[in-house]
């Protein structure tokens, strides 16, 4: 293979995941077709988190392999948007939004393979809670091997013409 070889033509790799318990597996043609992290407050519920970062891909190129059917969904009464989780360990696995019902959106924390994607964009920054964490410097903690702190006084409120 020539170095214009690569890239283009390449064939398909299949990205692979799934939920805590194991019992819902997902596959995904690679490359996602987008990654980004969700700020919003639905998704910080959720996913009991301070952001999700999703993947989105065509559903056609989408596979949920569950075979004790335990692929749960829940439908956003505000939104409409659906959330699929594992019913046994609580895992978000699916997120499918009205406004694009040819795609859905998965955690790219479930996926054990790349994604042939970066996560860049960011959506709702204005939802970010103030505790979130922002790459503020760590130290260690004395006495607690394994366990980081933030130094006293770093943190500040960040606002959103902080960020761009
Ligand atoms: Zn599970």
């Amino acid at each position: 293979m020539t170095g214009s070889d690569q890239g283009r033509g390449k064939p398909a790799a299949t990205a692979r995941g799934g939920c805590a318990c194991g019992a819902v597996r997902i596959e995904m043609t690679s490359p996602a077709t987008w990654a980004w992290h969700d700020h919003g407050r639905a998704t910080q519920r959720a996913h009991g988190a301070q952001a999700g970062v999703f993947v989105g891909s065509w559903k056609k190129r989408v596979r949920v392999l569950d075979e004790e059917g335990l692929l749960t969904r829940w439908s956003e009464p505000d939104t409409g948007a659906v959330r699929g989780f594992c019913g046994r360990c609580g895992t978000p696995l699916l997120y499918e939004r009205p406004r694009s019902p040819h795609f859905v959106n998965i955690p790219r924390a479930v996926f054990e393979t790349g994604v042939g994607r970066e996560p860049r964009y960011h959506l709702n920054i204005e939802a970010a809670p103030a505790w979130a964490y922002r790459g503020e410097p760590l130290g260690p903690l004395k006495g607690f091997p394994g366990v980081l702190r933030e130094r006293p006084g770093r943190r500040k409120p960040v606002g959103l013409s902080d960020l761009f």
